[in-house]
Formats: structure tokens, sequence, C-alpha cells
């Protein structure tokens, strides 16, 4: 069954763009203190009336859904305001960065809408450019050479009460400085023993500014520019000349960045090139996961999680595979708004945005995940037919389908119990429920394991006048179970998913454990035996489904018209719902 939600078909229509005010009204539209400051900005003319933004990962791990909110907010800001966006990789740091990283960064991006046209960055395409920028700051006596090691340097820093010390090399003259740095490019000395400093005040109130170091020696090949550098610039003094350079207006980052916002704007004052403005955001935080990559990297190295596209994890790859839509993603960004003060989300949050939007394009199928044998005694032996069933109540566009009803069917174990306790509207003795696009059924009596005791079939008789959609369809029961027929149905294998974390806060753990004790033991149950109705055969990795009564699937990359494998996206239980609710 083609599914009308796969990727690839999605890629073929036009791209429904991130932050598009395409039919919006103005009241519809996001605002937020950002925002506000870019249309003030607008205003005043400030940047000759442009907006630029930019995404600027560091290729060190996967995305996660913290960078969709940053992506979503630069590219919606870009978008809203008729503006320029660009993805450019910080890529300094040689030891840590890879390609598999920028690979997956460019996908994620892509999927998730957001378009830097042909504004493809890295600032390591910088290097070059850079490497001026700190002559410059020499030759102004605003930087110089420090022959002391790390631990000198990081020793006679200071602390937040007490000044640093001057370090004895501050004083060398431009003309030493020009020759000694000339000479570390060359690769004259070994890793460690210099460093280049800009020349600020050792004794500041913000630590960042008491001589930061500019650039470090490490003869590492680079992913981008192989062994051409033995010299890397910081993230620091990288950061903010890449933006001038590409000619941001708006320089949108965490908060983490606001003690570092007095060197952005040294820098760029000292250089006198054009400067763009930083401003900070919280950054997302969501509860039972973790949004930080050096841990989740963790999670993947020490085999917790299978990959980093793990349909538990909360990276964006990890997401896609578990069946969100980018659509779910935009929405949930949008909902969360953007603040100053730290918070963090409820994942049901998440999951209700990811709800929501399946429910309106999620074709509704049959599956049975935990298979019990029905026989219908009085249904013809050999005898198959063929009933009608809507694909998606919620859009009858999306048409129906034919199911197969025959005298065996599997139902779901957790519908029947033998002595049902009060308000059991589901199969028991003596009850009818009605099988859901078929008939009304009633249990006559059930087969037992002779040894354990557990009921394996159950036997009952069919009402032929109870047809859905027939005459007497309309007779009530208060029970519906969902079903497939034995004879028919394919064989799946269905994972089930829980939060990758018991604690709402992993990282809150007891003295002398970290984040991975709070891990969650049972965040995937495998369900090896299940049953599908036929329609799904031969169904595209990647497709997504409503499971009547069970919650939304998607089909695994790993499925096959073998062997199909369904990945549990969200169940139908909305608990976000549940909490509005309480507090109304
Ligand atoms: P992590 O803490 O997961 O390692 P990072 O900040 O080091 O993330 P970068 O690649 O530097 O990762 O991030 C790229 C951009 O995404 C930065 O502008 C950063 O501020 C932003 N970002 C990262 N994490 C979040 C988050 N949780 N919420 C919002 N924005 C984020
Ligand atoms: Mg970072």
């Amino acid at each position: 069954m083609k599914s009308p939600n796969t990727d690839s078909s999605n890629n073929k229509k036009k791209k429904e763009k991130v932050g598009t005010n395409v039919g919006k009204t103005d009241s519809s539209l996001p605002s937020d203190f950002i925002r506000d400051i870019v249309a003030e900005d607008l205003k005043t003319n400030k940047y000759g009336g442009r907006v630029h933004t930019r995404f600027p990962p560091e290729p060190n791990g996967y995305l996660h859904i913290g960078h969709a909110k940053s992506i979503c907010l630069n590219y919606g800001i870009a978008v809203q305001y008729k503006g320029l966006f660009n993805l450019r990789f910080d890529d300094t740091n040689p030891i840590k960065e890879e390609v598999e990283y920028v690979e997956s960064i460019i996908e994620d991006i892509r999927w998730l809408g957001a378009d830097w046209d042909d504004r493809l960055f890295y600032a390591s395409d910088y290097f070059e450019q850079l490497y001026q920028f700190a002559v410059q700051l020499i030759e102004k006596g605003k930087a110089y050479v420090d022959d002391q090691t790390a631990d000198e340097i990081r020793e006679t820093r200071g602390t937040l009460t007490e000044p640093g010390q001057d370090s004895p090399y501050r004083n060398r003259s431009v003309e030493e400085n020009l020759d000694l740095f000339g000479r570390m490019r060359a690769g004259e000395f070994e890793d460690g023993c210099r460093v280049l400093r800009a020349k600020i005040d050792m004794a500041s109130g913000n630590l960042n500014m008491r001589d930061p170091v500019m650039y470090r020696i490490l003869h590492a090949e680079h992913h981008r520019t192989g062994n051409k550098w033995c010299l890397y610039p910081t993230y620091d003094f990288t950061h903010g000349q890449s933006d001038s350079i590409e000619g941001i207006t708006h320089s949108i980052c965490t908060l983490e960045f606001e003690d570092h916002r007095p060197l952005y704007d040294w820098y760029l004052n000292e250089l006198g090139i054009h400067h763009p403005q930083q401003i900070e955001f919280a950054r997302l935080n969501v509860s039972h996961t973790i949004l930080s990559k050096r841990k989740l990297l963790q999670l993947v190295e020490e085999g917790h999680v299978t990959g980093w596209d793990d349909p538990r994890m909360p990276t964006i790859s990890g997401l896609r595979r578990r069946g969100y839509t980018p659509e779910s993603i935009r929405t949930f960004c949008e909902r969360i708004g953007v603040a100053k003060r730290d918070s963090t989300v409820d994942i049901a949050l998440l999951e209700h945005c990811l709800r929501e939007d399946l429910n309106k394009r999620a074709p509704r199928v049959m599956a049975v995940l935990r298979p019990l044998r029905l026989v219908i005694d009085n249904y013809p032996e050999g005898q198959t037919e063929e009933l009608e069933a809507v694909n998606n109540p919620e859009d009858a566009s999306m048409g129906k389908r034919k199911l197969l009803f025959s005298r065996v069917l599997y139902i779901e174990k957790d519908d029947f119990v033998e002595e049902p306790p009060k308000k059991w509207f589901r199969l028991a003795p003596g009850r009818e429920v009605r099988l859901k696009h078929a008939y009304i059924i009633k249990c006559e009596r059930v087969v037992k394991d002779e040894k354990t005791g557990d009921v394996v079939e159950v036997h009952c008789s069919y009402d032929p006048e109870t047809k859905s959609g027939g005459a007497k369809a309309g007779r009530k029961v208060k029970g519906t179970l969902h079903w497939v027929s034995a004879a028919h149905a394919l064989e799946a294998e269905i994972r089930l998913y829980g939060h990758l974390f018991l604690e709402a806060n992993p990282n809150d753990a007891e003295e002398g454990s970290d984040f991975k004790a709070n891990l969650n033991p049972n965040s995937l149950e495998r369900l090896t035996v299940c049953r599908v109705e036929p329609n799904l055969a031969g169904a595209a990795p990647g497709s997504r489904y409503q499971f009547l009564r069970l919650g939304y699937f998607c089909v695994d990359q790993s499925s096959s018209i073998e062997k199909l494998v369904f990945n549990r996206t969200v169940s139908l239980h909305d608990t976000w719902a549940k909490i509005q609710k309480a507090q109304r």
C-alpha cells in the first residue's frame, strides 16, 4: 500500500517553508522579543533595510530538537522579514569534526524545510581571512603571542573575585609578535607551546575579556582544509568575524553566549568591520531527554542506543525515523516560543503536536500487536468476504479500502478477559462487541492451554444482520475492537518506545552517578509476532499510519517486503491534552 505521506512524495511537492507567512494574517504570525528587535531595526533602517540570519552548527554531532528551535527561529525570521538565511558550519575544531556530521546536518535541515539557497558556508573557508584579521590586531597592538602553557594561562586567569595576572609576554613588540605568529603558521612549533591572545584587560570583571586565546597550534588534519593549517582559530575569534564576512545582521544564539557578547563586539569594533547584533535566547530543554551533543554521543558510543538515528533519540534523524513529520516539529517550535529565561518543555507537548498533525494525514489501518485467535463458529468455513473501510474519517479525500473478513481472526489479547471488571466494554464470556467495519460478535466459549490455563482461543458467534453500513448496523453495543483475518494478515515486527529517561530531568542524578543512571531500561519493547492487515504489504519505509485504537506507527528503514518492521511513533493517549484540561 502506498502511503500518501512518504518522504519521497513530500519532496516532489513544492516545499512548504518554515515560518512561511503566505495566507497568514498578521496576528497569526509569531511574535517575540527577537522579532521585535528585527522589526525595530527595519524601521530605523539600521542595516539598510536588510535582514540576514544564519544557523551555525559545529559539525561534531547530529542535530537535535534544540537545534530545530534555532533553525525555525533563524529561518522563520528571514522568511517573515523577506531576508536571507545562511547555513554555516562553524568548523574550527579539526579533532571532533567529521564529514558524516556535515552530511547529516545538511539532510536534517533540508528535511525540516529550511532553505539556504546557495548560501552554504564553512568557517574554514575563512581561515585565510581570519588569519589576516589576526595580523591586523597584532599590528594594532591588540594581540600578542604568549609562550605560556595552557596550564599557566589558566592559573593566571584569576577568578570571579580576583583579577588575573598579565603574561610576561604581554608586551612583546609588534615585530616580534608578527614574526612568531608567522612561524606558528609555518609549522615551526609544536602543539600547545604558544598561542595568540587578544590584548584586552586581565582585570576585567568578565573572564572572557581577560586576554582570550585567539589561535592555538594544532598539527591536525581538518575535514576540509586537510593539512594546510597547523594553527586554528578559537570559536570566539571565528564566530563574529564569520558573521561579519557574510553580512549577517542578527546573530541569534543561546544564552550561554551572553557573557561572550562583549568579546564578540570587541573583535568587530577593533577590526572596524560590519557589525551584526548578537541576540541571545533561552535554549530548549525537553523533559525526559537530553539535548547535548556531547552526552548524546556518549549514548551512541557506549551502545545505550543503536545510533544517532535510534528512534528514542531526540535527534532530528531519530525523530524522523520514529515517524515525526517536519510540520509537527515546526508547529512545536512555534508554540514553545522564544524566551530569555531557561525552562524545560514537557515532552508531552511535542507528542501532542505530532498527534494533531498525524491525525490529519495518517491513513487508518488495523494491526494486532499481541494476537489472540478468535473463531466465529457460525461463519461459513472457507468463506472470505470483502468489507469496505474509510482510510481517514478526518479526510474523505483519502478514500476507502477493502478489508478481508473470514472465520478465523486475530484480536488483541488485551481486549479479552474471562472475568471482566466493572465498565469493561470489550470482549468477555457472554458479551457482545462490534468488530470494526464488520459485524457484532458474541463470545460463546474459550479454549485454554491445558498446562498454563491461558486462554488461547476465543469462540464466538456473529450476527449476519449487523454488518457495518448495513440495514441493522445501528444496533448498539458498547465496545468496538480492531482485528485482522488470520489467513490474510501479514506478520510484522513492531517496536514500542518509551521515554529514553525515567526522570523528567535526566541530569538530576545521585552523587557519584551521572545522567546515564536515569536511562529507562524499558525504553524499547520489540513485539515480533504481530499481525497487520494485508493492505500494508510492501509499505515503504517512512510511511506513517494510524493503527486503529493503538497509535501512530511508521515503517522503519529496516523494513522489507519479506519482513515488515514498524516503529510506534506515538500512542493515541494524549497526556498533554489532559494536562491542559486539568489546568483549566
Ligand atoms: P550542544 O549543547 O548540544 O552541543 P551546541 O550549542 O554546542 O549544542 P552548536 O552546533 O554550536 O551546538 O549549535 C548550533 C546552534 O544551535 C547554536 O546557535 C546554538 O546556540 C543552537 N542551539 C544548540 N542547542 C540548542 C537548544 N537546546 N535550544 C536552542 N538552540 C540551540
Ligand atoms: Mg556550541
